[in-house]
């Protein structure tokens, strides 16, 4: 059996062949980070004298857009229009697998950039109408979540905390398309805080973090940095679920930053003097808030029989799990609990064509959402991952 995945949810164009037990035949991968922040910081500009900074921000996009000068939608559309051709080839070459021989095709049609989804969509239901090609429409988050199945035996049930620049949840995943949603973030992703800590530090100007990510850079200033030295609220203290929060968090981090500023009497963006301690507290605090909601994941499910009394597994995904500090604080809470931690490589960790197409051999495997390349299928921005349990869990506590 030989799937086919396609992934346009975002800005990042993948695409990858994979036969039934995960060996990749062939990918590739068109990311848009680089073009995206040169654009993006171009529209700003374009649109400064109508909307400022975050407010564009807010306002226009609606996930995580402008982390890093921005993504704008239209842009992204364009460029997924120009590369997806090219993109699928080069990883049905690779693979040298003729699309007659492919078992399925895979692609993410849920949640994302509508006009993101739209193309991946639109392209993947040609094709597979073009080769007469089963069509299996595939979660993005649900991907996420069980790509760590391609590299590791891990039995269902298992708990997933996917932490990203988009996303933040914990969920107990039951079975390939049988999830339970125990919490998510109320506002933004824990990735998207830290990028946007690092732009009002102007970290891209740091001579040590010219071509890092914001949690990349923060991670680094971190390690010479003093924790202790500003004190920033854990997030939701008094709330007692498993969902997250860190808008709160980047209010009182911004504040800190403007209050050194003009005790220093620079302009913004060009402190110096504390940012490795500012990195430390605000990982430190990110860390924090993530274990604490986790821990209480980790109970609801052993209160509720949710995971398995042998060897239960908390499977940590996203690109904000690649950061050492946050898994330090990950792995007390397991050890302390007796979970097993996993955390894929950071490359699949990421998005990309081979998640998606694993999924598809999942799904295909069991016979889960397969439909025939005539069915007419529609792209959702907005989708939640499985049963909403978020109530339970606070009514639980
Ligand atoms: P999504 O997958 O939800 O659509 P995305 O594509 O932005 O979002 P990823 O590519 O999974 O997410 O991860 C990128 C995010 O991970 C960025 O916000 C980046 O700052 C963060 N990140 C990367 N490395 C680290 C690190 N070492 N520490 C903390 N955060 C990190
Ligand atoms: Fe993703």
């Amino acid at each position: 059996r030989l799937v086919l995945g396609i992934e346009t949810s975002c800005d990042d164009t993948g695409a990858a062949v994979l036969d039934e037990r995960g060996a990749i035949l062939g990918e590739s991968l068109h990311s848009q980070k680089e073009s995206t922040s040169e654009v993006g910081v171009r529209a700003v500009f374009t649109y400064k004298s109508y909307y400022l900074g975050d407010f564009f921000c807010h306002t226009c996009f609606s996930l995580k857009f402008c982390r890093t000068g921005g993504i704008i939608p239209t842009v992204a559309q364009q460029l997924h229009r120009e590369n997806i051709e090219h993109v699928v080839q080069e990883a049905l070459e690779r693979s040298g697998v003729d699309p007659s021989h492919l078992s399925a095709v895979a692609t993410t049609v849920k949640p994302g950039l509508a006009l993101s989804l739209g193309i991946g969509l639109e392209f993947s239901q040609r094709f597979v109408r073009q080769h007469n090609r089963p069509f299996i429409p595939i979660h993005h988050m649900e991907a996420h979540a069980l790509t760590v199945r391609m590299l590791h035996p891990v039995a269902f049930p298992f708990l997933v905390l996917l932490i990203s620049g988009g996303h933040s949840l914990l969920a107990v995943a039951r079975g390939v398309d049988d999830f339970l949603l125990l919490g998510q973030s109320l506002d933004e992703a824990p990735g998207d805080t830290l990028d946007k800590v690092a732009r009002r530090l102007s970290l891209r100007k740091h001579p040590q973090c010219s071509t890092l990510s914001g949690g990349q850079a923060i991670e680094l200033l971190a390690k010479n940095g003093d924790k202790k030295r500003f004190n920033f609220r854990t997030p939701m203290g008094q709330t007692p679920d498993c969902c997250f929060s860190f808008a709160g968090l980047r209010n009182d981090i911004t504040i800190t930053i403007t209050k050194k500023e003009k005790e220093e009497g620079i302009e913004q963006g060009t402190l110096l003097s504390c940012v490795n301690d500012i990195a430390a507290a605000t990982q430190h605090t990110v860390a924090a808030h993530l274990a604490k909601r986790t821990h209480r994941a980790i109970l609801f499910c052993k209160a509720n029989g949710l995971l398995p009394s042998s060897s239960p597994t908390l499977v940590v995904s996203g690109g904000v799990a690649s950061n050492q500090y946050i898994r330090k604080a990950l792995t007390v809470i397991t050890e302390t609990t007796g979970l097993h931690l996993l955390c894929p490589p950071a490359k699949f960790c990421t998005d990309n064509g081979v998640m998606i197409a694993w999924n598809g051999v999942e799904r295909l495997r069991e016979g889960k959402g397969i439909l025939s390349p005539n069915i007419d299928v529609r792209y959702e921005p907005k989708a939640p991952l499985g049963v909403d349990m978020t109530a339970e869990v606070r009514a639980a506590a």
